[in-house]
């Protein structure tokens, strides 16, 4: 019909937004499928120790390889699960699947998973996270829960309690992201948060003198000031890991520099290969869930 009106350009604009509604369209009725048919996988990524002889956790990352498209970006269909409501439900699946994972590590190992901001907004959280630990048996402190420091600002006082509800069960909080997003000071102060994990685009242009490292090095005396963990993102090469050693910027180290994420049971592997090699308790981990 916006032929009729004769504008080519403006009808060619039209076609283009309505193929591309409809593709989102078809792509949501497809992860609807793949949630409820547990079509997703998990993929984790290792924390080292600045010397990259221990891993102390491992990030929690959700694969969907779309049976036509292939691999989607987790940010895509996050945001597709948030807008159908379903994001609360994959959360779930997630931490259902990591919690049994980390059963099969080291005892000394924990897990880290990603919360979206509509799973602190809604009032089902701290019931399927309390919920889910006490049906597998993982200890609470295994568990952590990454926080973009985006979504922290959403609603400040719903953030607050619930942040505060998860802490109490024994969970630990980490804001993810860190330094990309618009929180004040005052109010990161007033949360329960003990890990900082600093975004990489603070790390990938590193070098003694480039403004990103100036504002790295103030972001890690503020961290220690406050006596917060500190996990430098996205390290991808050995000067970058050189540098941040040297200047004392990290507790634990999360980049392709040491591991890109992998199965459940390669960190098994890993873990065994490194000084870790103490018993792991029960559990096989599956590939889906
Ligand atoms: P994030 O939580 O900041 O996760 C880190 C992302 O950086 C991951 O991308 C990881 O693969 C990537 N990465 C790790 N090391 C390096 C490196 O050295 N260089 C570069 N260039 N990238 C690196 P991924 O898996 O594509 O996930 C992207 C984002 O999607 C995550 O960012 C997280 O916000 C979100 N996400 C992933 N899985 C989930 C989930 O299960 N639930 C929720 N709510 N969000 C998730
Ligand atoms: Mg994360
Ligand atoms: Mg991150
Ligand atoms: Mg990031």
């Amino acid at each position: 019909e916006a032929k009729k009106r004769g504008h080519g350009g403006c009808a060619a604009f039209e076609e283009a937004m309505e193929a591309r509604y409809l593709d989102r369209l078809k792509l949501k009725v497809d992860l609807r499928e793949a949630v409820a048919g547990r079509a997703l996988d998990l993929a984790y990524q290792p924390m080292f120790t600045p010397d990259g002889s221990r891993v102390e956790s491992c990030e929690a990352l959700t694969r969907w390889i779309h049976p036509e498209r292939g691999s989607v970006p987790p940010p895509v269909f996050i945001q597709l699960a948030e807008e159908l409501g379903l994001v609360t439900e994959l959360t779930r699946l997630v931490v259902a699947q990591a919690c049994r994972d980390c059963l099969s590590w080291p005892p000394e190992v924990a897990v880290s998973v990603n919360l979206s901001v509509l799973d602190l907004r809604g009032d089902e959280i701290v019931g399927v996270l309390t919920g889910i630990l006490k049906e597998t048996g993982l200890a609470p402190d295994r568990l952590h829960l990454e926080i973009t420091e985006s979504c922290l600002m959403a609603d400040p006082a719903r953030v607050q309690k619930v942040l505060h509800q998860l802490r109490a069960g024994g969970m630990t909080i980490a804001i993810d992201d860190f330094g990309t997003g618009y929180s004040s000071l005052s109010y990161l102060d007033s949360l329960p948060v003990s890990v900082i994990k600093i975004d990489r685009s603070f790390v990938h242009d590193i070098d003694e003198d480039s403004r990103h490292f100036k504002l790295l090095l103030g972001i890690v005396n503020l961290a220690r000031a406050l006596e917060l963990k500190i996990v430098a993102e996205g390290v991808e090469t050995p000067e970058q890991l050189q540098l941040l050693r040297e200047r004392n910027c990290a507790d634990l180290i999360q980049g392709f520099v040491f591991a890109a994420p992998m199965p459940a049971s390669a960190v098994a592997a890993l873990c065994t290969h490194t000084s870790q090699a103490r018993a792991a308790s029960g559990g096989s981990p599956s590939a889906d869930f």
